[in-house]
């Protein structure tokens, strides 16, 4: 199993529309697994495939590590798509792209999802509370969209200098980040799915 670099704010790869997934094969099942162990290291909860540099709609979510949620099983979405939502609620969020970075964000507390499963399955399942809020996420990053993009331009205006230090590189954590100073330069795809 790999871990995998997680690019972050200021890569392009995080501001793409992601394309469908039609094919199931090793290679994305070794990315699942890559995923999963790559999201577990750095303590995250939900990673989407441009986190690691890839435009694919694909996204695994596991928050069974938090109190409260231990009865719900890891998740992987293919093609998922919001279908229906009701009322509102407000959390603290973080994305493991954008490291050190926290703000509350407003979104609807229950979603209602379409999917495919690994083996192309349409699948619908309704969640709420924090499942709900890491899918909106998740798929907001399918979509180039960054949970910042939430936030109104005082609370961006105050996240300013933490996004400028993640944009040039200048942010420690504990787990791998893609190296920023090469984020102009075609993003090798192969290595990021070779099995090895
Ligand atoms: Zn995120």
């Amino acid at each position: 199993m790999k871990t995998l670099p997680i690019y972050t704010y200021g890569f392009e790869v995080l501001r793409k529309k992601t394309k469908k997934v039609i094919r199931i094969d090793d290679k994305l099942i070794s990315l699942v697994r890559n995923m999963f162990n790559t999201m577990h290291r750095a303590n995250g909860i939900g990673l989407a495939s441009p986190q690691v540099g890839l435009d694919m709609a694909l996204t695994v979510i596991d928050i069974s590590n938090i109190e409260g949620e231990e009865n719900n099983d890891p998740i992987v979405l293919l093609n998922p798509k919001i279908t229906d939502s009701y009322g509102e609620a407000t959390a603290e969020e973080g994305c493991l792209s954008i490291p050190h970075v926290r703000a509350a964000v407003t979104r609807p507390n229950e979603v209602y999802l379409e999917f495919q499963d690994l083996d192309l399955n349409k699948k619908y399942i309704e969640l709420t509370g924090l499942f709900a809020r890491v899918a909106q996420h998740e798929i907001d990053h399918l979509n180039g969209k960054l949970f910042i993009d939430h936030l109104t331009k005082e609370t961006k205006s105050r996240l300013k200098e933490g996004l400028s230090h993640i944009k040039k590189g200048l942010v420690m954590t504990d787990y791998i980040l893609a190296d920023i100073s090469k984020k102009d330069k075609k993003i090798d795809t192969k290595r990021i799915l070779s099995s090895d």
